[in-house]
């Protein structure tokens, strides 16, 4: 049994990783870098060991550094979170090699569907919809134009190993498919390593819906309902939300069936998802698989009561899932804000500095999964992600509301973060009625930019009203006014 993780990885999935580990007294190993030699993954795991420098190639990306802590601190079992080495066949298996256990996809399922070709091809051995594409990857601008035609215009151009929305190019004529095909391909091979690429008929406005699959080493598959991840900029999910108030029964009983034929299609253990993409009129396509926790699993185990992480580690070793698919009954509404630190009026640019102070958010149904505390530095080296602010409610508009409610109470002072943009979208007529698409956010943005920018004038101005009453003695509250003061280095408005 797993008495010791290591945890290859760091910020709030690290941390969040922490936690479960030490409910179920398990002893967790961190790692870091110089830039996060202070960081609450570091203050919270029962050890702690450097591995170099803030560049993650000579850290949190570097496999012999890492099998090197391993040995050291005699960990038995290593949780890769999700980004960095997560889907990394190599790794699991030198982890493998070394007699310790992988609380990760078994190799051959990682190499499978991190193809996205290969997954295409999985997915259609098994008769699941598919986005019209090419079945292999584009070897010569003939086949590229070829193709292209055949499937026709507005396409995408993608990387077969690609991921977090690098090497994807949108075409929408013959004359743009070279140059793009160009582009994509010297970026997947910069980025990935793989410069193969493939061809999609691009959708014009589909809804990303995904399904949460647990699966054991005995075979047992089960799904856990849907996610609704269409709020996104850049092809990057934003706001996630369950249910979907898009599908109904029928749909999603149609996605998790389809979810489990392809867990069984490739061996899988562990927990995994499953990615669609559904257009105007409900039809359905698998977009690929994720054969790692994902960021926004926290809303599956808000609605369910179950701790996903405690079930990887049950598969890792090698127990039967605990609970059966008759035992899942997500209840009540769980929505979940992506915290980052960049600067929406600066075209989302990351953010850094000290986190000056913290005022975390709280009450019923309040969850926050933050990889930081207070004088902890932020820095761009890593990916900007901060924080995930969840809740759960009864009801849709509850949820909503609830949300409502923690953005305006949360403060994180030091670096900008997008905390009122998340309370605009959530507000925005699109997000509450449920009728949005995965562009709806490209769309309402310029409008929510602006709104913010407006909002900024105006409390500047209000500020130097005050600063000039104060002088003439009209406004005597100090206390007042550095109130305000820090709350306006927050967002910057209120
Ligand atoms: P990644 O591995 O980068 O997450 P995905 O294939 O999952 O790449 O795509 C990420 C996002 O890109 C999707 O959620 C969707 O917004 C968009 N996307 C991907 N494929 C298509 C497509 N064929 N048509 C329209 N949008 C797409």
């Amino acid at each position: 049994m797993i008495k010791k993780i290591l945890i290859a990885n760091r910020g709030e999935i690290a941390v969040r990783i922490i936690r479960t580990c030490k409910e179920i007294g398990i002893k967790t190993v961190a790692i870091y870098s110089d830039a996060d030699r202070i960081s609450l993954h570091v203050i919270l795991a029962d050890e702690a060991y450097p591995i170099g420098s803030s560049h993650s190639t000579e850290s949190y990306l570097n496999i012999s550094k890492i099998l090197n802590v391993i040995k050291k601190s005699k960990a038995d079992a290593v949780h890769p979170g999700y980004g960095f080495l997560s889907e990394n066949a190599d790794f699991a298996t030198s982890i493998k090699k070394i007699g310790v256990n992988w609380i990760g996809a078994p190799t051959k399922a990682i190499k499978l569907m991190g193809d996205k070709i290969a997954a295409r091809n999985v997915a259609k051995k098994h008769s699941i919809s598919l986005i019209p594409g090419s079945k292999n990857s584009i070897k010569n601008i003939n086949s590229l134009t070829r193709i292209a035609n055949q499937i026709g215009f507005p396409i995408l151009v993608k990387a077969a190993g690609g991921g977090g929305g690098k090497g994807m190019r949108i075409v929408y004529s013959k004359n743009e498919l070279i140059a793009a095909f160009d582009r994509a391909t010297s970026e997947a091979q910069k980025a990935f390593s793989d410069s193969r690429i493939y061809l999609e008929k691009y959708l014009e406005d589909p809804r990303h819906i995904e399904i949460q699959v647990l699966s054991d080493s005995n075979g047992n598959h089960i799904t856990l309902g849907e996610r609704e991840c269409s709020i996104q900029r850049r092809h990057q999910k934003i706001i996630e939300e369950t249910p979907s108030p898009y599908i109904d029964d029928t749909l999603r009983n149609e996605l998790s069936k389809a979810s489990i034929i392809l867990a069984k299609a490739c061996n899988y253990e562990g927990a995994g998802t499953i990615e669609f993409l559904v257009d105007k009129n409900k039809k359905w396509y698998f977009l690929e698989m994720n054969t790692r926790l994902q960021v926004e699993h926290p809303i599956t185990e808000m609605v369910n009561g179950i701790d996903l992480v405690k079930e990887q580690i049950n598969i890792a070793n090698g127990k039967k899932l605990s609970i059966s698919q008759k035992d899942i009954n997500p209840s009540g509404h769980a929505i979940e804000c992506r915290i980052y630190a960049e600067d929406y009026l600066i075209n989302f640019q990351p953010s850094t500095g000290k986190i000056i102070d913290y005022f975390p958010p709280a009450g019923p149904g309040v969850r926050m999964d933050e990889g930081f505390i207070r004088g902890q530095e932020v820095t761009s080296h890593y990916d900007p992600i901060l924080a995930k602010l969840i809740v759960l409610a009864n009801t849709r508009k509850e949820a909503i509301a609830k949300m409502d409610r923690v953005l305006t109470e949360i403060k994180i002072i030091g670096p900008v973060t997008n905390i009122p943009i998340c309370k605009d979208i959530i507000n925005h007529s699109t997000f509450k009625n449920g009728t949005y698409f995965i562009h709806t956010l490209n769309q309402i943005l310029p409008e929510i930019i602006n709104n913010q920018t407006k909002k900024i004038e105006l409390s500047n101005t209000a500020l130097i009203l005050n600063q000039h009453q104060k002088k003439i003695g009209q406004i005597k509250t100090d206390d007042m006014q550095s109130n305000w003061l820090e709350s306006g280095i927050n967002d910057g408005i209120e």
